[in-house]
């Protein structure tokens, strides 16, 4: 190996600057020079992509996105007829689109929930290759940092998980398995330095009462929902329409059987999408959903999407600064204002002013040893 890797931050950055103008024409200072390549000049006048229409992607499978036309009537296309979608009646694939990367764009990733330029065969006919030209800038990135399994040479991986995310739902079981705070804990942090909002799902709602886990986050305004296998989802629905969501929870907890109730495989039968759960589509990728179309006075509202995450199992958090950890316990951020100077909070800091803040009965105090599990994790990484 011996190109180093840009870190993605930086790709980010340059991401952001090459898309800064982006009504500006498309032209040759776009593009990305990459020294040693080729020591061919470009002269070839490139297409400038008026006819670039937007896409949004929904799936990513090496090195071939799925993408949605986003003014196709993929939303259901609801007329007026007792609330059912068509099905199937659109021809090739309800307007999915199978996408590579331009080379224009450079190193820089194309993660499920970006916006995106298309151009070229958008018709999404059988075969047909589109491809991706631009990036729309992210509102939110939510990040891990990979699994030791996943570690380089240049040390831990820092993976994208999707973009533009609004909504990080945790997904946790009151009993079999019992809730995991130390989970809970470090979703809310990726949440929180991600700037996404996240909702507790409590699931096997009729198994145990969520007193524990609540009384648990008591301090911090953080919204949950309570699912149980009989009950209507029309309170999580609400809550995840015209929004992107991302769902995140262990094995077991029930997200898959949630997932299934809230997008029936029915409700799949398009493109790509419908390849999840078939082996090859590997079940560490990211997949979005729309969701079907609500019912009654919600006619009028986006549905949502939500994005599942099989493969994820944890949220390595190495890539989260000791600060950003703390807006994950905003339960604990005014006990550290009588901290000495650059405190670390840490269980050897003499004088760190948590151990008091939490004695005097402002915080729980497992959620301070949680906190500092996590601080300690970020070397090791393990909960
Ligand atoms: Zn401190």
């Amino acid at each position: 190996m011996a190109h180093p890797r840009r870190s993605s931050p930086a790709d980010d950055e340059t991401g952001s600057a090459e898309l800064a103008g982006r009504r500006r024409e498309y032209d040759e200072d776009d593009v990305r020079v990459r020294p040693g390549r080729s020591s061919r000049p470009r002269t070839r006048t490139r297409p400038r992509h008026s006819d670039a229409v937007d896409g949004f992607v929904i799936a990513v499978d090496r090195g071939r996105y799925t993408c949605v036309i986003e003014d196709a009537p993929t939303t259901g296309g609801s007329r007026e007829r007792d609330g059912s979608r068509e099905q199937g009646g659109s021809g090739s694939g309800s307007g999915t689109v199978t996408a590579m990367r331009a080379r224009e764009l450079g190193r820089k990733s194309v993660v499920v929930g970006d916006r995106v330029a298309l151009v070229g065969d958008t018709s999404g006919a059988a075969g047909a290759l589109a491809r991706i030209v631009r990036i729309a800038e992210r509102t939110s990135v939510l990040r891990r940092t990979a699994d030791d399994d996943e570690t380089t040479a240049e040390g831990r991986l820092e993976r994208v998980v999707v973009a533009n995310a609004d909504q990080l739902v945790i997904v946790s079981s009151l009993a079999d398995p019992p809730p995991r705070t130390g989970f809970i804990d470090r979703c809310l942090v990726a949440a929180y330095d991600a700037d996404i909002e996240p909702l507790l799902c409590l699931t096997k709602a009729d198994l145990a009462p969520p007193g524990g886990v609540l009384g648990y986050y008591a301090e911090l305004d953080l919204p949950h929902v309570l699912v149980e296998p009989g009950s209507d989802l029309d309170e999580l629905r609400g809550l995840l329409a015209e929004r992107l969501s991302v769902l995140v929870g262990h094995s077991g907890v029930g997200k898959s059987t949630l997932v299934n109730r809230l997008v029936p495989a029915a409700e799949r039968a398009v493109g790509t999408v419908s390849a999840i759960g078939r082996g090859r589509h590997t079940s560490t990728s990211a997949v979005a959903l729309r969701l079907p179309a609500l019912d009654g006075g919600g006619r009028r509202r986006h549905p949502g999407w939500i994005v599942d995450t099989p493969g994820v199992r944890s949220f390595g958090l190495a890539h989260v600064s000791a600060e950003s950890l703390l807006h994950g316990f905003p339960d604990l951020v005014e006990g550290t204002v009588e901290c000495p100077p650059n405190c670390e909070h840490t269980p050897d800091e003499a004088d760190c002013a948590l151990d008091a803040w939490v004695a005097a009965g402002n915080a729980d105090p497992r959620r301070l040893a949680s906190y500092r599990r996590l601080l300690a994790s970020r070397a090791g990484e393990t909960d």
